[in-house]
């Protein structure tokens, strides 16, 4: 498949009157490689001019600019991409504004999994994509602008280095996790993971190699949304209040590099307790290694305890 015309998102995001002015200006991207740490940086000045706050109401919410009529999940394209070439999209999870993930329940997690699932199959085929990532920032502790349940895509022209070390890595769910376990339903697991660089992080996979969302089956779809939406409240439960967090999806690449991958979700928050955000500091940047305040068992231990959607 090739890739759409690239009108097609401006035929899809055709803003009224009130379009920002950036929107018509040609798109500021140049991707630049620091020459002596490989590190890969995507230079946007034009996301500068992007609002923090839509000013007329929630874009989101059905009658808004992007969600002109009903819809239980909906995706369109960024109208500020990170990434020239349609590879930026936005996936509202519902319609409901003040809803959560995990309150959707397994019945409306799996429609979203059915829409991340669709929409990594379609970019996923063109030729120009290489690895498509779904991902969500929750809360404005870690960027969310709206605060409207959605989540993001980025299609990649290329393997980003974190996932192509994990792939070349041959990542594989942990077979004994032990006291690190927080839920199990179906095949799928949740754990802490042994090393974890985040306060709060989890890993979530099936026992059995899956290597994206395209090729689980009905019976996977339908229990990794009973996982998620678990979880989700675990999370929200641990320290009675939302938790902000950024979750992804590591799925196989499309360009076939990495035949073997294995699918996983992580789930990280950098809250270190209730309203408190552990800020990644000087010395783990400089040296990319991490100091976290929270042991790994009795987090899982903690999150095992709540009542989750049970
Ligand atoms: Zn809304």
């Amino acid at each position: 498949m090739t890739a759409p015309p690239p009108e097609s998102s401006d035929v899809a995001t055709a803003a009224p009157s009130a379009a920002p002015a950036a929107r018509d200006a040609a798109p500021t991207h140049e991707l630049r490689t620091d020459p002596h740490l490989g590190t890969r940086v995507h230079v946007v000045g034009a996301r500068q001019q992007r609002p923090n706050l839509p000013s007329d109401g929630c874009p989101f919410c059905v009658g808004g600019r992007e969600a002109p009529d009903p819809y239980d999940v909906h995706w369109f394209p960024n109208r500020w991409p990170a990434m020239p070439g349609e590879r930026c999209e936005v996936i509202l999870y519902t319609s409901d504004h003040d809803a959560h993930l995990w309150s959707l329940g397994a019945a409306g997690v799996r429609r979203v999994i059915d829409l991340w699932a669709e929409r990594t199959r379609v970019l996923g085929a063109r030729d120009d994509v290489d690895l498509v990532l779904v991902f969500e920032n929750r809360g404005a502790e870690v960027g969310a602008t709206i605060s409207h349940p959605h989540g993001q895509i980025y299609a990649y022209d290329h393997v980003p280095e974190r996932p192509a070390r994990r792939f070349a890595a041959g990542w594989r769910p942990d077979p004994d996790p032990g006291r690190r376990l927080v839920a199990r339903v179906g095949e799928w697991t949740c754990t802490v993971p042994h090393a974890p660089s985040f306060p709060v992080e989890l890993s979530v996979a099936a026992s059995e190699p899956i290597g994206d969302l395209v090729a689980a089956d009905d019976e996977q779809r339908d229990t990794l949304a009973q996982l998620l939406v678990d979880v989700l409240a675990r999370l929200d439960q641990l320290y009675d209040r939302p938790m902000p967090y950024m979750l992804w999806l590591n799925q196989r690449p499309s360009d076939g590099s990495s035949p073997d991958a294995w699918f996983n979700i992580e789930i990280v928050s950098p809250w270190r307790d209730a309203g408190v955000q552990r800020f990644i500091a000087a010395a783990e940047v400089a040296c990319q290694e991490y100091f976290n305040p929270v042991v790994p068992e009795e987090l899982a231990e903690r999150l095992r305890r709540l009542p989750g959607a049970g």
